[in-house]
């Protein structure tokens, strides 16, 4: 997904979000509705890690588009255990 600036001559400037190679030249404001251009903005090049920037991508579409579940995450494999015997000595609830 990128991001595509527009400029709307009421509203002012709002963002999109669509594939690469997708966005039209004029979009409808989401507040008026009336024909804003798009603006060529620098593009926003990302650096670092990719499962880092999968999280934030994550974390920023639930804000809008909340994922639904309706159970419990399967149990991955048998519980997991502590070797360490310092462990042992700490306080249960
Ligand atoms: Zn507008």
């Amino acid at each position: 997904m990128v991001t595509y600036s527009y400029r709307c001559r009421q509203c002012g400037d709002f963002d999109v979000r669509a594939p690469m190679g997708s966005a039209a030249p004029r979009r409808a404001c989401p507040r008026c509705g009336g024909s804003a251009g798009r603006r060529f903005t620098a593009p926003r090049v990302r650096r670092g890690d990719a499962a880092m920037w999968r999280a934030l991508e994550s974390t920023e579409r639930s804000a809008e588009q909340p994922e639904v579940v309706s159970g419990l995450p399967p149990a991955s494999g048998a519980a997991r255990v502590s070797r360490d015997p310092r462990h042992a000595r700490l306080p249960r609830p």
